[in-house]
């Protein structure tokens, strides 16, 4: 127990810091940090869109939040986030071959009322992409899935699902709704989840700083997260510097090479490093789910 105490303090402490960067084994400091090194990224939404919000007004939500967020690496960042046109892709993850796509998407349809328990994509966790349907825990609101290289920290990919088979995603400005959800409150909205979503997107994970969009929970009515929070803001110019190549959490990062972008970043240590790094890619892409949940 004594020997705990500290590491709880910390813990603790870095709770409340006003960022926290998402790592290779989250929460552990030792390990990479989790960012990109392309200079843009493109994301797209899903055609289908969540026909339960009024209109098609997820949609602008949805590009609204990724305009805070395009706003601040404009003024301070070296990413340009774009979006591209609608795609009918319904599968997250990383596709070595073909078209990858960092994907947006709405999923209206519980996995456990359209999937035997017997199948075995329960076991895989590939219900989702399978089955067109939310896999994760109910009171999930949303989920971002990222597949990063496991020893450089460096984000190939980044799929957001939201959970629209349990939540009433609204888009409304207006006092929280109280059921039924019309079309003038809030019940959870699309933008303010969307712009936490985000954070996650471009490696941020989540702190219990006073304000922060990178809270891990969000009330119904909330939607105190479509504004970017200062430390949050702050992630974004020192992570990703204007006129910079991004940062890395330890150095050095041997992959860098093989990022999207290569050039620049932390130095190698030679050539020597490189091709380890070359040989075991294939084998060191990890992903990692961040969520987020009313309460
Ligand atoms: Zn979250």
């Amino acid at each position: 127990m004594i020997q705990l105490a500290p590491l709880m303090v910390a813990l603790a402490l870095g709770q409340t810091d006003p960022y926290v960067r998402s790592r290779v084994d989250a929460g552990n400091t030792n390990t990479q940090c989790l960012y990109w090194t392309a200079t843009s990224v493109t994301w797209q939404q899903s055609t289908y869109g969540n026909p339960a919000t009024q209109g098609d007004t997820e949609f602008d939500a949805i590009r609204r939040s990724f305009q805070s967020w395009q706003n601040i690496f404009t003024q301070c960042g070296n990413l340009v986030l774009t979006e591209g046109p609608r795609v009918d892709d319904r599968q997250v993850g990383y596709k070595r071959t073909g078209d990858n796509r960092n994907l947006v998407l709405f999923r209206d349809r519980d996995c456990t009322t359209v999937v035997p328990s017997t199948d075995a994509c329960w076991d895989n966790d590939t219900c989702a992409n399978t089955f067109d349907c939310w896999e994760d825990d109910d009171n999930t609101i949303a989920i971002t899935l990222t597949t990063y290289d496991e020893r450089s920290g460096i984000i190939y990919d980044s799929d957001i699902s939201f959970n629209a088979a349990r939540f009433q995603f609204t888009t409304a400005d207006g006092p929280t709704c109280f059921p039924p959800v019309t079309t003038n409150c809030v019940a959870t909205d699309v933008q303010n989840t969307a712009t936490h979503e985000i954070g996650h997107f471009i490696g941020l994970d989540h702190t219990r700083a006073a304000g922060s969009t990178m809270n891990p929970s969000a009330p119904p009515g909330e939607v105190s997260k479509r504004t970017i929070d200062s430390g949050s803001r702050d992630f974004v110019c020192v992570v990703y510097p204007k006129g910079m190549a991004s940062q890395a959490c330890l150095h050095p990062v041997m992959e860098k090479e093989l990022g999207p972008k290569g050039g620049g970043g932390c130095a190698a240590t030679g050539p020597g490093a490189l091709l380890p790094a070359l040989a075991a890619w294939a084998l060191w892409l990890a992903r990692r789910r961040r969520e987020e949940v009313p309460r």
